[in-house]
């Protein structure tokens, strides 16, 4: 299976520049933030065009930054609640990654918001300090209350002008000549700037002007009498850059009738035009830089909102892309892992990873790989382990040697086609008793207990089949494995036709050597018989004296006949000896026993050999019959001593030993002789072979038919440093006979 479209060795520099420019922008905006933060900067109080368009452009690209990473961090949170929902391997740990930077950062950043705005406002009320608003106000106020007062003059002197009888008179009787004469009196007694008086239709009738006097007013009288239901009207008026105070006064007859009005412009001093003008133009400067507090504090508001939430989106960036160096690795590390559980070893981690977690993923790497590779190997093995099973099977069905595996419990779990022919037909898993003869069973089953004491035993046994009675050597191995029985093997050796062969080959030699025995009397007694009939004829014709040589002659070959004879005779009686073997009567007797008594026999005789004997302690009692044992035991000291006789050292050791886990007593026979030949052990214990001129070659067929006859076992070794050792196996039980 491919690996999964990974982030390839191209894209991990990529990615990591765009990280680093996505960095740069994000700390130049702060940096902008902070630069249009702080309180000193000329930008804030701009005076120029050019400052109020670079705070504008600064403005929108801090804004307009904002809402670009409000949208990022967004759509980082979109995603992130879809993994969660999701239930996306990682997405846990990025979820409390980012409310951990959260929380860690919002406490901080949120007092320090608030710390930052009191600071602010502290500098703001230290710009604009609350005496100096008073103190404005009072100035204000001042002014006002000056102006008032100097139109209140202005309207006391029209008043005190109205309320002339003289004029009150000529202006009932419309005497303008009159009218003229007393305002120029009053006006130059009282220092009026400028005075008139007009009729109920507003036509000046008289006006006065002093002298030096700027202005004009008569255009002013329409003005000046429009709210014609006051008694009295005062305003100020600006002109030609003299400010005054106007007055109207209505004139009224004694009997309250209305006959005309009085108007008069008083010029306020011009050092205090200059300060009345100086104090509003400095109030409403004041007045400005007041209004654009509230607009400084809301600045300073937005700007510190901005820090804050610049602050928390670099917390929740930074936690995000700490979480996504943590989550991305693992996440790929779980989808091997499952990949793994799988079988696929193939699989790689290509994902990018940084320090612990990239030597985690390198290791997690190397794993598989060598996983990958054991399995390879593992397989090739099981491979090779199947194809050598097979081929074991094939082996074992293809020879004649049955094998049958059994359990502990005795139930045949295998048994190749060799094994078939001596086991009974079952269906299932029989267990071994049922497939065979009862007395074979039990045999096989004391063989099975020996197996499992000493792990293995042989014997030859009987198997009754269908037609035939098949001799067979059984052996079985016992499998064990830890100490724990795991089953038995039982390998069944089909040895009818062997032996069969054996007994041909064994009777053809006995025969050769019984002819040649036979034969070897017959010449001597032949040439004697022929030897006495010649010296018969001569007989006949010889003298005396001949005839006495010729009866001696003829008594020697007559004394050679009897003595070729007795030969014969021996030989006869031997062969008949060996041929009526006396039964085994077996008795509980002890091995050491035997033993010593029969080596008491050679004690006194001088022939120079040492014979020592061995013999194990707490010997266990064996059924055997004690006079037949004492007969193999001199069998195999007579050899040996024949065998020692020409050699340097002579010495016989006869020893003795248990062999619990044979369940059997062993008795070995070891001589310092010439030893034997490789190829004449095979033949020893035939009957009649011999290497000696004298030698019947009976005694090892003997022994070896007594060991048998007690169901025991006898080899040849070699002894160390020469000679030859003669080893007997006796069973310390009668076995079951099969
Ligand atoms: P015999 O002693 O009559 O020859 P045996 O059956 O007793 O018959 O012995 C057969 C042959 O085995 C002997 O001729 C001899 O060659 C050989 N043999 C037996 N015992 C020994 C021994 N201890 N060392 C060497 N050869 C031996």
């Amino acid at each position: 299976m491919p690996a999964p479209e990974p982030a390839g060795p191209a894209s991990g520099p990529r990615r990591r520049f765009r990280w680093v420019w996505r960095g740069l922008v994000f700390l130049i905006l702060v940096g902008l933030v902070f630069i249009l933060g702080s309180i000193n900067v000329p930008f804030l109080e701009p005076d120029e065009p050019s400052e109020v368009i670079l705070l504008y452009v600064f403005s929108t690209v801090v804004f307009l930054a904002f809402i670009i990473y409000g949208l990022v961090l967004t759509r980082y949170l979109a995603r992130l609640y879809t993994e969660h929902r999701a239930r996306q391997l990682g997405s846990k740990f990025k979820t409390k990654m980012v409310v951990g930077a959260l929380a860690l950062s919002l406490l901080p950043v949120i007092a320090l918001f608030f710390l930052s705005y009191a600071l602010v406002n502290r500098t703001l009320a230290k710009w604009f300090p609350r005496p100096l608003e008073i103190v404005r106000d009072d100035a204000v106020y001042i002014v006002e209350y000056l102006l008032r007062q100097h139109e209140d003059r202005a309207r006391e002197l029209a008043r005190s002008l109205a309320e002339n009888p003289d004029l009150q008179h000529q202006l009932a009787s419309r005497n303008a000549a009159g009218l003229q004469q007393t305002l120029v009196r009053v006006a130059e007694r009282r220092k009026l700037h400028w005075a008139a008086v007009v009729d109920t239709a507003g036509q000046p009738l008289a006006v006065h002007r002093h002298a030096g006097a700027r202005g004009d007013f008569l255009h002013k009288l329409p003005e000046l009498l429009e709210p014609r239901d006051a008694v009295a009207y005062t305003t100020s008026e600006k002109v030609s850059d003299s400010h005054f105070s106007l007055a109207r006064v209505r004139v009224e007859s004694a009997r309250g009738v209305p006959l005309g009005a009085v108007v008069v412009a008083q010029p306020l001093s011009a050092t205090l035009l200059a300060k009345v003008a100086e104090i509003e133009s400095e109030s409403q400067a004041y007045e400005a830089i007041t209004q654009e507090r509230k607009s400084y504090r809301w600045q300073a508001l937005l700007i510190l909102l901005l820090i804050t939430i610049l602050i928390l989106l670099a917390g929740t960036w930074s936690a995000l892309t700490l979480a996504k160096q943590v989550t991305v690795p693992i996440q790929a590390l779980a989808i091997a892992t499952e990949e793994v559980s799988r079988g696929n070893f193939d699989y790689r981690v290509n994902c990018p990873a940084q320090d612990e977690l990239g030597t985690l993923v390198a290791s997690f790497n190397q794993m598989t790989a060598q996983l990958g590779e054991s399995r390879r190997r593992l397989e090739q093995a099981v491979r090779e382990l199947d194809q050598r099973r097979q081929w074991m099977e094939a082996i074992l069905e293809s020879i004649p040697t049955g094998v049958v595996t059994l359990s502990p419990d005795l139930r045949i779990l295998n048994a190749n086609t060799g094994a078939e022919q001596f086991l009974a037909s079952a269906r299932g898993d029989a267990r071994l008793e049922e497939r065979l003869d009862p007395d074979t069973a039990a045999a096989c089953a004391e063989l099975i207990s020996q197996a499992a004491h000493a792990g293995f035993a042989a014997r030859p046994m009987d198997f009754r089949l269908s037609h035939r009675i098949a001799h067979v050597a059984v052996s079985v191995s016992a499998l064990r494995h830890g100490g724990q029985s795991e089953g038995y093997v039982l390998v069944l050796d089909d040895l009818t036709d062997l032996l069969k062969a054996q007994k041909a080959a064994a009777w053809q030699e006995v025969a050769q050597r019984i002819a040649h025995e036979i034969k070897n009397p017959l010449t001597p007694i032949q040439l004697s018989a022929d030897r006495i009939r010649r010296y018969l004829e001569r007989d006949r014709e010889a003298d005396p004296v001949e005839r006495g040589r010729y009866r001696d002659l003829i008594a020697q070959c007559a004394s050679l006949i009897a003595q070729e004879v007795h030969g014969l005779k021996a030989l006869v009686d031997e062969f008949s000896r060996f041929a009526r073997f006396p039964r085994v009567q077996p008795v509980p007797t002890q091995l050491n026993q035997v033993v010593e008594s029969t080596l008491a026999l050679y004690r006194d005789s001088a022939n120079g050999i040492r014979l020592r004997s061995e013999l194990a302690v707490n010997l266990p009692v064996i059924p055997a019959d004690p006079d037949l044992l004492r007969r193999v035991l001199i069998n195999l000291i007579e050899n040996a001593t024949e065998a020692v006789a020409r050699a340097v050292t002579k010495e016989i050791v006869v020893r003795t030993r248990h062999l619990p886990r044979q369940r059997c007593v062993e008795l070995t026979v070891s001589d310092t002789g010439p030893g034997i030949s490789p190829e004449n052990k095979e033949r020893l214990f035939l009957p009649f072979f011999s290497t000696k001129a004298s030698g019947m070659g009976l005694g090892l067929a003997i022994v070896s038919r007594i060991v048998a006859e007690h169901h025991g076992r006898i080899s040849i070794e070699d002894n160390t440093p020469t000679g030859a050792s003669f080893r007997v196996e006796l069973p310390t039980e009668t076995p079951a006979t099969a």
